[in-house]
Order: structure tokens, then C-alpha cells, then sequence
């Protein structure tokens, strides 16, 4: 049976100068050595340093999942030079002429891909190896892909930004929140993968467990901000703003929003 680890868990931080925001990226440890997305180069030497603290080189890496093709999940791609490329055929076909208002795909993506050993591209319900299979779960990007793992746990969920987080999933209905494609569709996938997970590894955030409509966090969280501004006399300049804002859904220009009741 395929195991699960988490190498870096997904997050995003509010500041006043903007948000900082990371992707999740797991190891699926089955009969390949497989990084469900791999981030941005802000992350590259966690990412080294934590697949090393595991006896793991990046040459060792034989397949990479994309779940989609924003830049913050996929620009570490080369640091892996083993690894087989997998993206869903309709997330493909789509960087390759991508919205000209989207600004979340990289129009360089393909050449990457074209640098990359090779690509995979599937759909829904492919098997990539006994035990784990690709769910299609598009609206937050046209073919946006959920990598799911039969465990003892039971189905564990790799879901991208399809469910980006735990508040996205207690929204009501459930959606990606963030819509580049469609939000209707947005919905139904979320939905999807709340029907059809036990665990799920969002896209921005701890994994958690899904249970009789509760989602319990299965991990605990520990960000520690460093190296923050000082005046010449020692002063810090840094403060917590401890409100939470209500979860908000966002239908960029480039998505089809949903018909209003
Ligand atoms: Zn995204």
C-alpha cells in the first residue's frame, strides 16, 4: 500500500504588503517515488533539505503529479530531472494558448514541460499505479486534477487548489474559492472530493480528515516569522493582526461565474 508524507503542508499568510502563499507538497511513496506538486523556487531548498532529511535526492524523484498549472505549484519542475511529468490532458491543451487575462499559468509552462524527462498526460480515473488514480475536478482551473491514494486511513486526497483549504471546504456550498474556469463547476468538484475522500491534502493548507461533514485537522502547524525589520535603535517593526476575515469566493475575468438566483 502506497504511503502518504507531507513535505512541506500548504499555507497562506496575510500581511499588509500582500499575502505569502504556499503550495502543499506530498510524497506518495508506492511503487514510484512520486511529489504531488513541487512549488515554487521560494521553497526549493526546504524541499532539497526535507527530501534529504528522508535519504532522498531529487534525482531520486521518478514522478511529479502537477494538479494544475499555476505557477506556484509546478515551477519546480526541473529540480527533478528523473521524473516523469503528470498533467491532465485538458490542463495541457490549456497552457498552451492559456486566457490572456490569466495570470496565474505561466506562458512558459510548456516549455518547461518540453525540458521535463517526459510528460503523462490522463484523465479522469486514470491509475498511475495500483492503489492510485487521477479524479478530475475542474473550475478553479480547466483541468485541474486530484491525485487519489488508497490507504489504511482510506482514500486520501491530493486535491490542489480545487480545495484549497479547510474554511473552503465549510463554506457553504463547498467550493475552490479562487475561480479562474468555472464556478459552478468549482463547486461540484469540491463537492466531489468531500464525497469522496477520507483524508484530504488541500491545496493552501493542513491536511485534514473528513468525517460525517467535520473536517479535523490531522497535523499541527507551526509557522515562525524571522528576520523581521529593525530601526538602527533595535525596534521591531511587527505586529499580528488577529482578526479572521470571512471566506470570500473570487471570479477572476477569466472564469465563467455562476448564474445569479
Ligand atoms: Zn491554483
Amino acid at each position: 500500500m502506497a504511503e502518504i508524507d507531507v513535505i512541506t503542508q500548504g499555507f497562506g499568510v496575510g500581511t499588509n504588503e500582500g499575502m505569502i502563499s504556499y503550495c502543499g507538497i506530498t510524497l506518495i511513496k508506492g511503487q514510484h517515488l512520486t511529489l504531488v506538486d513541487v512549488g515554487y523556487p521560494a521553497r526549493r531548498q526546504i524541499l532539497l533539505e526535507r527530501l534529504a532529511q528522508r535519504g532522498i535526492n531529487a534525482t531520486d524523484i521518478d514522478r511529479i503529479v502537477i494538479t494544475h498549472a499555476h505557477w506556484d505549484h509546478s515551477l519546480n519542475i526541473l529540480m527533478f530531472p528523473n521524473a516523469e511529468v503528470v498533467v491532465s490532458q485538458t490542463e495541457f491543451d490549456y497552457m498552451q494558448k492559456p486566457h490572456p487575462l490569466d495570470q496565474a499559468t505561466p506562458l512558459y509552462l510548456p516549455d518547461i514541460l518540453n525540458r521535463a524527462k517526459s510528460v503523462l498526460k490522463v484523465r479522469d480515473g486514470d491509475e498511475l499505479e495500483p492503489s492510485v488514480r487521477v479524479m478530475s475536478v475542474p473550475g478553479h482551473s480547466p483541468g485541474s486534477l486530484a491525485v487519489l491514494v488508497e490507504t489504511a486511513d482510506g482514500i486520501s486526497g491530493m486535491v490542489g487548489d480545487a480545495l484549497p483549504s479547510r474554511k473552503a471546504a465549510m463554506a457553504d456550498p463547498p467550493t475552490a474559492g479562487l475561480i479562474f474556469f468555472d464556478e459552478e463547476e468549482g463547486e461540484k468538484s469540491a463537492r466531489k472530493i468531500i464525497d469522496t475522500c477520507n483524508v484530504v491534502y488541500p491545496g493552501h493548507d493542513r491536511p485534514f480528515a473528513v468525517a460525517n461533514g467535520t473536517f479535523k485537522y490531522i497535523q499541527p502547524q507551526s509557522v515562525v516569522i524571522t528576520n523581521v525589520p529593525r530601526d538602527e535603535d533595535g525596534t521591531m517593526h511587527y505586529s499580528v493582526d488577529e482578526s479572521t476575515k470571512p471566506f470570500e469566493v473570487t471570479v477572476y475575468p477569466t472564469a465563467k461565474a455562476k448564474a445569479k438566483k
